[in-house]
C-alpha cells in the first residue's frame, strides 16, 4: 500500500519534470520568450546556450574579448564542460532575452540560486545582485551561498543579462544551478514553496532524529542511535543545501564552515544509515564489513575538518564512489533480509531503491543526460519517513511478544495455583495421616504400656500377699495367678523383642524335623490349661505317630499357639467354651490345629485385617481395649515362614475358630 504512495508522489514529481522540460531553451545566447508568455506559461528555466567569456570580467557595456565568447551550457559547472576552462577561474556569462510583449513592463522575477562561487548580475545594464565578492584570483575573491530572487522590470522585449563568476574555493564553479525567470508573483510564490518544503522536510528529519536520540538514551539500542544519528545528519545537510536556510536564518554565517558542514553531515549520515540498517537486520548483514564500510567513510572524510574546501571538494568522486559502496552494501542486507521475509525488508528494500532511483535521476539529471528535474528530495523524504513506522513496527512485534509472554506467564500461573493447590491438598493428607499414625503411636505405646502394666501390678499384688503370710490353697491359687500373669508378661514381651529385630518382617526360624507326637507335647505345655471359669476342651491328636515328621521351628510354633489360646481366653468370659484340636492329615501332608471359642466372633470386614500389624478390632466388638495388634501379624509370619497357613472361621456372633496349617512329609 504505502509503496504504492510512493510511486505515486515519484510519478507526480516526473510530471512536473516532464512539464518544465517542454520549456524554451536558449541557443547562441539567446532565449527567445516571444512566444512564451509568463504570465500564463512560467516560471521558466533560463537553460541551455548562454554566452561566456573565460578568464575575463566583461561588463555590460564591454564588448566580448577576441575568439570569445564561446557558448557555454547553463546550468553547469563550467570545469565539466571543455578541456580549456578548469575548476578555478573567473568569467562573464551572458543571455539575452526576448520577453513576449505581454510582459513588457511587468514586475517580473528572477530566483537566483547559489552561483560557485560569487558573482555579480546586471540585468539591462544595471547591477541588480550580487553575492560574496568576484575577483580574479584567489586572495581578490570572497566566497558565499546565498540564494535570492531578483525582482525587476523591463520597458522592452530585450531584456540582456549579464552575470560575472569568480571561483577559486573548490571544485564546483560556474552556474551549477537552475536561474528561473517568472512574473515576480510567480517566483516569489515559488521561493515560498519550496523553502516552506525544505522546512517542513528539514524539520521532520531533526524532530525524527532527535526522537530516536532520546529513545535510545531511554532504551539503549544501536538502531535507534544510528537512526537518530543519520536523521540528525540529513537535517543538517538539508539546512545548508538549496535554499540555504541557515544562511538565510544566519546571512553572516562562514561559507567554509557551511561547506564542510555540508559535505560532512551526508557522508555520516549515510554511514550512520548504514549502521542503522546493519543493526536492523544484523542476521543478513556482516559486522566486520558494515562497520569497516562506515568506519572507512567516516577516516575518509576526517581530513574535511581540517582542510579548506579547494582541497577536499576535489576528492568529491571519490567520496561519491565510497557512498555508492554503502548504498550497495546497504541494499545487500536489504536483498538478503527480504528474501528471508524479515520483518519489514521488503518495504524497507521498495523504498531504498526508489529513493537509489531517485538520487541516480539527480546525477543524470546535473550531467545533462536526462531532462526530468530534481527529484531527490522527494526521494529522501519518503525514505525517511517510512523508517520510525518500519521501527514503531519493530516495537509493536515486541509489545506484541511481550503480551503474548504475559498471556502464557499468567496460564503458567494459573496452572502453578493449580498444582500448588493439589500439592498443598497432599500435603494437608499426609499431614493429617501423620496426625493420626502418631496419635495411634501414642495410643500404642499407651496400650503397650497398659499391657506391661497390669499384669506386673496384679504379679506384685499377689505375691505381696505370700509374702505377708497366707498359706495353704490360697497361696497356690495366689502363685498360680501371679505364675500366668508372669506367662503372659513374658510373651508380651516375646512379641516385642520380635518387632525391634531389624528385618523383622521376616522371623529367624530355626527348623528341624519334629515327630507329630513332640509337637503335640510342646504345644500341650506351651500353655497353663489352669482356666478355672472356663470350659477347655483339648485334644491334640498326633495321628498315625511316627509316620510322619513337621519341618519346625518348635518354640515358635509354640508361640503361635500360645497367642491364639490366649485370645480365645480374652475374649472370653466365664463359662465361655474353648476347644483346642490338634489334627493330623498325613494322607493331605499338614496338620492342623484349631483353637475354637464361643466369644464375639470377628465381623467379616474384619477377618482380613486383624492380621496386619497394629490392627486392633475397635469398639464393642473387642471385649479388651487395651493391647497391642501384634499378636496376629507376629502369628502369621511365623506360620507362612514354616509354608505354612493361618486364618480365622466362623460366623460373627457365634464365636470365632483360628486355625493354622504346617506341611507335614512322610517318613519311612
Ligand atoms: P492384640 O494383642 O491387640 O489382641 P492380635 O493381633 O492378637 O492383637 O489381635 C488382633 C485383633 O483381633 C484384636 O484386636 C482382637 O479384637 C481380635 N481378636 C483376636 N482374637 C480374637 C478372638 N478369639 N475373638 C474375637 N476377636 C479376636
Amino acid at each position: 500500500m504505502r509503496t504504492w504512495i510512493a510511486v505515486i508522489l515519484i510519478s507526480i514529481g516526473l510530471f512536473a519534470a516532464a512539464e518544465a522540460s517542454a520549456s524554451p531553451i536558449a541557443k547562441d545566447g539567446t532565449l527567445d520568450l516571444r512566444d512564451v508568455p509568463l504570465e500564463t506559461s512560467g516560471p521558466v528555466a533560463l537553460k541551455g546556450e548562454w554566452l561566456f567569456d573565460w578568464l575575463a570580467f566583461r561588463y555590460p557595456d564591454q564588448d566580448p574579448a577576441p575568439g570569445q565568447p564561446m557558448s557555454i551550457r547553463t546550468p553547469a559547472t563550467w570545469g565539466s564542460q571543455s578541456s580549456n576552462i578548469g575548476d578555478h577561474g573567473y568569467g562573464t556569462y551572458r543571455l539575452n532575452l526576448i520577453l513576449s510583449e505581454r510582459d513588457v513592463g511587468r514586475a517580473l522575477g528572477l530566483d537566483l540560486p547559489s552561483i560557485a562561487s560569487a558573482f555579480e548580475l546586471y540585468v539591462n545594464g544595471v547591477m541588480r545582485a550580487s553575492t560574496g565578492m568576484i575577483g580574479t584570483s584567489r586572495s581578490e575573491m570572497s566566497p558565499a551561498a546565498m540564494p535570492q530572487p531578483l525582482y525587476f522590470h523591463s520597458d522592452r522585449q530585450e531584456v540582456q543579462l549579464v552575470l560575472l563568476v569568480s571561483n577559486f574555493v573548490q571544485r564546483k564553479g560556474g552556474v551549477w544551478a537552475e536561474i528561473r525567470l517568472g512574473t515576480a508573483e510567480q517566483i516569489a510564490q515559488e521561493r515560498e514553496q519550496r523553502t516552506l518544503f525544505q522546512a517542513f522536510v528539514t524539520t521532520g528529519l531533526l524532530l525524527m532524529g532527535l526522537y530516536h536520540l532520546g529513545y535510545f538514551f531511554v532504551r539503549p539500542e544501536p538502531s535507534t542511535l544510528y537512526f537518530g544519528l543519520s536523521g540528525l545528519g540529513l537535517a543538517l545537510r538539508s539546512l545548508f543545501v538549496g535554499d540555504m536556510l541557515a544562511v538565510r536564518l544566519l546571512p553572516h554565517f562562514p561559507w567554509e564552515i557551511a561547506v564542510k558542514i555540508e559535505y560532512l553531515s551526508v557522508f555520516w549520515g549515510i554511514a550512520a544509515l548504514l549502521l542503522y540498517f546493519h543493526h536492523l537486520y544484523e542476521d543478513y548483514s556482516h559486522r566486520k564489513v558494515a562497520y569497516g564500510l562506515a568506519l572507512t567513510m567516516i577516516a575518509a572524510t576526517l581530513p574535511i575538518l581540517a582542510l579548506p574546501a579547494r582541497a577536499y571538494t576535489e576528492w568529491k568522486l571519490g567520496y561519491e564512489l565510497l557512498v555508492l559502496a554503502l548504498a550497495l552494501y546497504i541494499v545487500y542486507s536489504l536483498v538478503h533480509a527480504a528474501i528471508r521475509r524479515k520483518l519489514g525488508a521488503r518495504l524497507n528494500l521498495t523504498v531504498g531503491l526508489l529513493f537509489l532511483a531517485t538520487v541516480l535521476n539527480d546525477i543524470l539529471y546535473y550531467n545533462f543526460l536526462i531532462d526530468s528535474g530534481d527529484l531527490v528530495t522527494l526521494g529522501l523524504l519518503l525514505f525517511v519517513f517510512t523508517q520510525p513506522f518500519m521501527v514503531a513496527r519493530k516495537f509493536a512485534a515486541a509489545f506484541r511478544e511481550v503480551e503474548r509472554l504475559k498471556k502464557a506467564q499468567e496460564g503458567m500461573n494459573e496452572r502453578l495455583e493449580a498444582i500448588v493447590e493439589a500439592r498443598t491438598d497432599e500435603l494437608r493428607k499426609v499431614n493429617m495421616q501423620l496426625k493420626s499414625s502418631e496419635r495411634s503411636r501414642s495410643e500404642w505405646l499407651s496400650n503397650v504400656t497398659h499391657e506391661l502394666g497390669n499384669p506386673l501390678t496384679t504379679i506384685i499384688g499377689y505375691l505381696r500377699r505370700v509374702k505377708e503370710g497366707i498359706s495353704g490353697e490360697a497361696a497356690e491359687r495366689h502363685i498360680d495367678i501371679a505364675y500366668r500373669k508372669a506367662l503372659s508378661l513374658n510373651r508380651l514381651l516375646n512379641d516385642l523383642r520380635q518387632l525391634s529385630l531389624p528385618n523383622s518382617e521376616s522371623y529367624s526360624i530355626r527348623r528341624e524335623p519334629v515327630r507329630i507326637e513332640q509337637l503335640c507335647d510342646t504345644l500341650g505345655s506351651s500353655y497353663d490349661w489352669k482356666v478355672p471359669d472356663r470350659q477347655v476342651v483339648l485334644a491334640l491328636l498326633p495321628g498315625a505317630a511316627g509316620r510322619c515328621v513337621i519341618d519346625a521351628d518348635l518354640d515358635r510354633i509354640g508361640q503361635v499357639f500360645a497367642n491364639l489360646v490366649a485370645n480365645a481366653l480374652s475374649h472370653t468370659s466365664a463359662g465361655d467354651r474353648i476347644e483346642v484340636v490338634g489334627r493330623s492329615f498325613c494322607s493331605f501332608g499338614a496338620y492342623a490345629v484349631i483353637v475354637r471359642d464361643s466369644g464375639p466372633g470377628i465381623r467379616r470386614e474384619e477377618r482380613r485385617r486383624i492380621f496386619d500389624r497394629y490392627y486392633r478390632v475397635q469398639g464393642a466388638a473387642s471385649r479388651h481395649s487395651s493391647g497391642t495388634g501384634l499378636g496376629l501379624s507376629i502369628s502369621k509370619s511365623i506360620i507362612e515362614a514354616h509354608g505354612g497357613r493361618i486364618g480365622v472361621l466362623g460366623e460373627y456372633g457365634e464365636g470365632s475358630a483360628f486355625y493354622f496349617l504346617l506341611p507335614m512329609k512322610k517318613v519311612d
